[in-house]
């Protein structure tokens, strides 16, 4: 059998080679089935008719009966347009049209009785309706349905290939190739779900005779999309895990014991100790270990990393520590060395401003092994950097790193090291599914005892004083204190000067020698900006005045309140991570959210989730809803993101219904080899064949 799905777009009657070439390269319409792919973003209804006289109400597309009573042409030239008048019993309104002028004159009747379809706009405060389509009464298509509306582009627009234009096609296409819509989804499946076959969704999202109909289309159509995708990142997951040995850790040895007995600096939480048995479950059953691990900010990730890299160094490993910014690096560096201090254990530092001769001597103690834990960032990935037995990766705050940049530390050894990844905050639950949906998660949802939640203030202005007072009160309490600037790239100038009236209203209002002000920004070289943090540390400055540098990861048990300035400029997650500077102590903490007069609704909403909460989980959740997927995981991420239907921030559920109904199947089937699986073997296989390295690839 011929695929005639798989038939050039330029054969449907319609078509032919110039608009093929148009709906190719505006749409990526090649085949037959590429447009039947091609969904609608909305419909119209075409079975409500409305008056004129409610007009005003409807403020959108609608349906008229009625006369045309007059028509007319103004202007000339470019701006010749033609109008009409339209009456029906309840009142009269003006159509316009601005081309295709002569066409329309000629045949439009007045006095005749039509049918109309159109969208108002208010000229001059009088309803318009700018190029109205119009049918005459009693030769309307005899099905007033939902009408089909399709993306198009403006260049397609001149090809005649508008949104409904494109409907037409579709139109002429489904009843050819109905037929021939394979399904896809075990039938047992179907049944259990209750979901309309591949054929009738597709002709149910086209042409929905009721609004039933085109939603029973799409969540079959969406389950399909996030089904599959849920099916290959589980088969991957298993594959790899069946393929990739990894390396075996037997022994919780010598080091591990000695600092959880003797230097461990508190108890661990409960969620922090599950989770590294979770870990150590890992570590020895000869499987690569390949790990998120969730967990809000301060919820003592950095213990269970440091626990996790002991345990592969007991077993006579090397481990990496890969951090997004020199400051958190660095400060990784230096609490770790400290924690381990009395523990034979050598840690090296390396990081884009590492001296040469460091640079070298770091590259021969990786060599020889006598670098037992490396902490750095991004220059952890070049080349040189090589190891003599890399066995554990971690690498912190994840959503900075790309794909691609996780698996390059994969290839640092023969036998890929273990990866444990850690999130900044967390992400929402469908997106963990979805982005790491071929990864084990692990989650602390518990912050360490004694914490005392962090009350948020969202102020104006006219407030300004009385901050002053506050941070002054504070400091007389023995506190310090953070205030923070936005830094946009494009704009770095303006924010500067921001930074540095900000700096200089601080110091008027606490001069020296009494308070000492600490400036730290992107412009200093990274060893003044060192230095700076460190008078911060050692609580010789009460006050540090940043910008974002400071984003993820410091640690100043000290500091109590976090001013966060212009904070309408900053998205949810920063907000949150930014708070999650203070609170670390035993005090009560502030964060005091500063924000111009007027605010857009959704700069509304943020502040009202960051007074409102302080769970970054549902935190998260809002972000999502705000901002959608491809913006919260950034571009780096994108490719997941080729979902035609499926909006994760919508069709949570239905995302984790796929997953749910993917992993009973594998755990029933997991080679899918059962004759009811056949056709989900067939697409799989297709599927991993497509891509290229996906065993390799986090
Ligand atoms: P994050 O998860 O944001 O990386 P950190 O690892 O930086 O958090 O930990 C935040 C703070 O909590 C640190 O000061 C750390 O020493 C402390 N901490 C971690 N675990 C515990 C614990 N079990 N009990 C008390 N304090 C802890
Ligand atoms: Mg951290």
């Amino acid at each position: 059998m011929t695929d005639l799905l798989s038939t050039p777009i330029e054969f449907l009657k319609g078509v032919g080679p110039q608009r093929a070439a148009s709906l190719q390269t505006e749409l990526g319409v090649f085949t037959f089935r590429d447009l039947l792919n091609h969904f609608p973003f909305r419909y119209q209804d075409r079975s409500v008719f409305h008056e004129i006289r409610d007009i005003h109400l409807v403020d959108n597309y609608l349906q008229l009966k009625g006369k045309i009573t007059q028509m007319g042409e103004i202007g000339t030239g470019r701006h010749r347009k033609l109008t009409a008048r339209f009456e029906d019993n309840s009142g009269t309104v003006d159509l316009i049209w601005f081309q295709g002028i002569q066409w329309v004159k000629s045949n439009l009747l007045v006095g005749e009785t039509y049918l109309l379809f159109g969208k108002p706009k208010a000229f001059n405060q009088q309803w318009t309706i700018p190029h109205p389509e119009l049918t005459k009464w009693g030769e309307q298509s005899k099905e007033l349905g939902l009408q089909a509306m399709y993306p198009s582009t403006e260049k397609l627009n001149t090809k005649g290939l508008h949104a409904k234009g494109i409907g037409k096609l579709i139109q002429t296409l489904l009843p050819q190739i109905k037929q021939h819509i394979p399904e896809v989804i075990p039938p047992y499946l179907i049944e259990e779900l209750n979901l309309v076959s591949r054929e009738q969704a597709y002709v149910q999202i086209h042409a929905p005779k009721n609004e039933v109909e085109f939603k029973q289309a799409r969540y079959r159509l969406k389950f399909e999309e996030l089904f599959f995708l849920q099916l290959e990142l589980l088969l991957r997951k298993e594959i790899r895990a069946k393929k990739m040995k990894g390396f075996i850790f037997p022994e919780l040895g010598n080091l591990f014991n000695r600092f959880y007995t003797e230097y461990l600096p508190f108890e661990l939480t409960n969620a922090q100790k599950r989770v590294l048995k979770e870990i150590r479950k890992d570590f020895l059953h000869g499987e690569h270990m390949n790990r998120l691990l969730q967990g809000d900010v301060g919820s003592g990730k950095t213990l269970v990393a440091l626990l996790t890299i002991l345990m592969g160094i007991d077993n006579g490993f090397q481990g990496a520590l890969m951090a997004p910014t020199e400051i958190l690096a660095t400060q990784h560096y230096e609490s770790l060395r400290e924690l381990v201090k009395d523990l034979p254990i050598e840690i090296a530092l390396l990081t884009g401003s590492t001296k040469k001769g460091r640079r070298l001597e770091i590259h021969d103690g990786l060599q020889n092994g006598s670098i037992h834990l490396l902490i750095g960032t991004h220059a952890l990935l070049e080349d040189v950097v090589q190891f003599s037995n890399l066995g554990i990766v971690v690498i912190d705050e994840q959503h900075r790193f790309g794909v691609a940049q996780r698996s390059k530390m994969w290839g640092k050894n023969s036998v890929p090291p273990h990866v444990l990844i850690m999130t900044a905050t967390p992400i929402p639950r469908t997106l963990a599914m979805t982005f790491y949906g071929d990864l084990d998660v692990s989650i602390i949802d518990e912050l360490p005892p004694g914490r005392k939640p962090i009350q948020t203030i969202h102020r104006r202005e006219n407030h300004r004083p009385k901050l002053l007072q506050f941070i002054q009160e504070q400091i007389e309490l023995g506190r310090q204190i953070y205030i923070v600037y936005p830094l946009i790239q494009e704009s770095e100038k303006l924010d500067f000067k921001n930074l540095q009236e900000g700096f200089d209203l601080i110091t008027d209002a606490f001069p020296s020698p009494q308070y000492q002000v600490s400036m730290v920004h992107g412009k200093l070289k990274p060893a003044e900006k060192d230095a700076e943090m460190q008078r911060f540390v050692r609580a010789e400055t009460q006050i540090m005045v940043a910008t974002t540098v400071i984003e993820v990861g410091v640690n100043v048990p000290n500091a109590s309140v976090m001013v966060i300035e212009s904070a309408e400029r900053f998205g949810l997650s920063q907000l949150h991570q930014l708070r999650g500077r203070v609170g670390r102590g035993a005090e009560k903490s502030y964060c005091i959210l500063m924000t111009g007069e007027k605010l857009s609704k959704e700069s509304m909403k943020r502040m009202e989730t960051m007074v409102m909460t302080n769970d970054g989980f549902q935190i998260s959740e809002v972000d999502l809803q705000l901002r959608g997927p491809g913006d919260l995981m950034g571009t780096q991420q994108s490719g997941v993101l080729n979902l035609k239907l499926a909006d994760l921030s919508r069709d949570g559920q239905i995302v984790s219904l796929a997953r749910e109904k993917a992993r009973e199947i594998l755990e029933k089937d997991p080679d899918l080899l059962l004759p009811e699986n056949s056709i989900l073997n067939q697409r799989m296989r297709q599927v991993l064949k497509s891509r290229p390295n996906w065993g390799r690839i986090a």
